[in-house]
């Protein structure tokens, strides 16, 4: 039953890497609590947890798909094709979650540098706006304002 534990074993590692994958932290929030910077390493670590998640449900899908394939009792053999079905659709998901967090975290990245004094990633939050889709950002060197647009949680 070697390949029932690999399962088990993936499935709680996918499991843990969803919750932490699934939770993006919005601009506003991240530039308040940790400034530029760290709010885009993490940004950046997330979207490579969805990276890791793809790899551990990939190797969900082929565990179970072998399960399916050996001779065993019907309940069997089916909740195996379910758990593929189910890692199939999380790998699904974790590569639209891995694209979307790494394009948004460059995205933001590229207006994070200071049109005035050409100082990289540091700002401080001025206006958060929740009608607005940007955020009023100012220069932490020069204390010139600018706008950085976020294309949201997703
Ligand atoms: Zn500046």
């Amino acid at each position: 039953m070697r390949g029932r534990r690999l399962v088990t074993t993936v499935g709680a590692r996918v499991a843990t890497i969803v919750v932490c994958t699934g939770t993006a932290m919005g601009l506003a929030d991240g530039l308040r609590k940790h400034g530029f910077q760290k709010w885009y390493r993490k940004e950046l670590t997330r979207s490579h947890l969805g990276l890791l998640l793809l790899v551990l449900s990939a190797v969900g899908v082929l565990a179970s798909a072998e399960l399916v394939g050996r001779d065993m009792p019907m309940s069997n053999r089916l909740g195996a094709l379910v758990l593929m079905i189910v890692c199939g659709g999380i790998s699904l998901w974790s590569v639209r979650r891995y694209l979307y967090l790494m394009m948004r975290a460059e995205h933001v990245a590229s207006q994070a540098i200071c049109p005035v004094c050409k100082t990289y990633g540091r700002l401080a939050l001025e206006r958060d706006d929740p009608q607005q889709e940007s955020l009023q950002v100012s220069c932490r060197n020069c204390r010139h304002l600018w706008r950085i647009s976020d294309p949201g949680d997703g």
